[in-house]
């Protein structure tokens, strides 16, 4: 049985003077600790290239970083908004409705989740802190293997089928979180201050996100969050075969 391809989103990041384009190594490490091929898909390609790029590519996984345009959901910036990259954007927002076209399984990542929302037609709160001031703290200062807050995961749903649990301990290192939900889009997380820290399709789809980083468990022999990559694989491969 061969591996399923599992594309993964990339960025461009200026390092020494020259435009770069990669992605961080765990989540590399955590579809191949879950038996997938990780590809990654640089933003480069452009929208126009997306569909192509995932032609030979069994599922997809939609990673962190920057802040999502707040464009793309008819919002003004406010003056918290991070980074933005247009070009990611949009190229993401063609890779997401071209997997959902084939009926690709897809894990959206932190900024991924967020992504996945706006392409639903949601909304995002630009900056939790100064928007949503909360008991618990989202931009985590302890290493990113560090799971410093709880997810209460509601029962009935693929998340929670995944995860095992009804509540689990996650790492966080976001500002931004979904604030109405997208079309087709349901909850399926939450942390104590009522951020949403989970969501998936309820069309019968696999599409599943996290506001969270599981890929930085991927060395966690025990890692709950590990079961997010396996179920992505798993899902490629019956769709793959
Ligand atoms: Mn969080």
């Amino acid at each position: 049985m061969s591996s399923p391809r599992i594309a993964v989103s990339g960025l461009v990041r200026r390092v020494d003077g020259l435009d770069r384009s990669g992605v961080n190594v765990a989540y590399l490490a955590a579809v191949l600790a879950a038996g997938g091929i990780p590809i990654i898909l640089s933003p480069v390609l452009g929208p126009d290239r997306a569909e192509e790029a995932l032609r030979g590519v069994d599922g997809l996984l939609l990673t962190g970083g920057d802040d999502v345009d707040p464009a793309h959901y008819g919002d003004i910036p406010s003056s918290q908004l991070g980074a933005i990259d247009s070009r990611r954007d949009e190229f993401e927002f063609a890779l997401f409705r071209s997997a959902r076209a084939r009926g690709l399984p897809v894990l959206a990542v932190c900024r991924g989740l967020q992504l996945v929302n706006v392409a639903l037609g949601g909304n995002l709160w630009q900056d939790l802190p100064s928007e949503r001031p909360g008991a618990v703290l989202h931009e985590q200062r302890v290493a990113r293997d560090r799971r410093t807050h709880a997810v209460r995961v509601s029962p009935d749903t693929r998340t929670r089928a995944l995860l095992g649990a009804e509540r689990l301990m996650v790492n966080s290192f976001h500002h931004q979180s979904i604030r109405e939900l997208g079309d087709g889009l349901l909850a399926t997380g939450w942390a104590e201050d009522g951020v949403i820290e989970a969501a998936e399709v309820a069309d019968g789809g696999w599409v599943v996100g996290v506001q969270w980083h599981p890929e930085s468990f991927h060395a966690e022999a025990a890692s709950p969050d590990l079961a997010l990559f396996r179920g992505l694989v798993a899902e490629s491969r019956r769709c793959a075969g």
